[in-house]
């Protein structure tokens, strides 16, 4: 019995050390290691090569190294008949806040501008927004969305969440799904923070720029797979938005030659929202392995019909 590990980047110690420490009693292995691939029941991984899975046939659990599941679902070697399961961690939370936090308050307070305007040696005041008359909209009001609202909101914005199911969080209206145009056009700043599912690749569109208030400024902190790339050129050439902050990319790294890079009004970041910290987030993985030979359920399990 074992737990292996399979990572895209191969970056295996961390995560090596951090399990072993949360639990010395169990064998880890990663593909280069692993004696019999027949030994692996568990495995948790991050953008494994397409394929992976097909090389261990008694897998009975797969869990994501991170928050998001669509690298699974992404391949066709994943088992039916395993339970999934994904990272929900109290430091993945909290950094994601801080992230989202400095990108509303770089925006309303036009750090951006500044930055331009101090290479060119130009000293000009500009008008600002204070928190409290902004409103922030967050498509995928889950864990995580929830997370960057309450703190938006202790911050001062009034803030709505847009989710399949009604929330209930101090302070902050929730809409559900056939409420997206209500919500929509009162989101003066719009985070998404949604899984990449079916239903949601390509939701930030022309469509759904065109139904928020003029102006508006977009966040994606979710996956490039949400955003239609020529369409928010579009809505920031027509000024429909004001300027948008991604940290997410159809392809990563975003390639050298994609227009983002020079478009204006967009910043750009490196997929860094919230990474997964080895050792923050081995407990819940060495619990789960636990619970697996115990034949008990599992934490954080993800519904493979809705794909997250
Ligand atoms: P959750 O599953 O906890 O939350 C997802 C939310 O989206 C839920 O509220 C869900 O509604 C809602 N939702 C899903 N599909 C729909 C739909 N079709 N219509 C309306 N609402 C929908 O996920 P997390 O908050 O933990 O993570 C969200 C995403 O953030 C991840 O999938 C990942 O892609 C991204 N992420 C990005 C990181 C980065 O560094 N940039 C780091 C970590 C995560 P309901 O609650 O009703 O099911």
């Amino acid at each position: 019995m074992a737990l292996l590990l399979i990572r895209n980047n191969k970056d295996y110690q961390p995560w090596i050390e951090a399990l072993h420490k949360a639990d010395p009693s169990i064998e880890v292995v990663t593909p280069e290691t692993i004696k019999d691939p027949a030994d692996a029941k568990m495995a948790i991984t991050w953008k494994a090569p397409k394929g992976s899975y097909a090389k261990y046939p008694n897998l009975k659990v797969i869990g994501s190294m991170g928050a998001g599941v669509d690298h699974l679902f992404e391949d066709e070697s994943l088992p039916k008949d395993v339970i999934l399961t994904r990272v929900v961690d109290d430091k993945l939370a909290s950094d994601m806040q801080e992230f989202v936090a400095a990108l509303c308050l770089n925006h309303i307070r036009n750090l951006k501008t500044y930055a331009r305007l101090q290479k060119e040696n130009t000293w000009k005041p500009t008008d600002y927004k204070r928190a409290k008359d902004v409103t922030v909209g967050i498509l995928g009001f889950g864990t995580l969305g929830q997370a960057v609202g309450t703190m938006l909101k202790a911050i001062g914005f009034n803030v709505l969440g847009w989710s399949s199911s009604a929330k209930n969080v101090d302070g902050i209206k929730s809409y559900t799904e056939d409420e997206l145009d209500t919500f929509l056009l009162k989101s003066e700043i719009l985070v998404c923070l949604l899984p990449l599912t079916e239903n949601t690749k390509g939701i930030l569109n022309k469509d759904l720029f065109k139904k928020l208030p003029q102006s508006a400024y977009l966040i994606n902190v979710a996956r490039g797979g949400h955003l239609v790339d020529d369409d928010l050129i579009e809505a920031l050439n027509n000024k429909q938005l004001s300027g948008a902050a991604l940290d997410v990319f159809h392809n990563e790294p975003l390639p050298e030659e994609h227009p983002f890079w020079q478009t204006e009004n967009i910043i750009i970041t490196p997929h860094i929202a919230s990474m997964s910290n080895a050792a923050s987030v081995s407990g819940q993985v060495t619990e789960n392995y636990q619970r697996m030979q115990n034949g008990e359920e599992l934490l954080n399990q993800v519904q493979a019909k809705k794909g997250y």
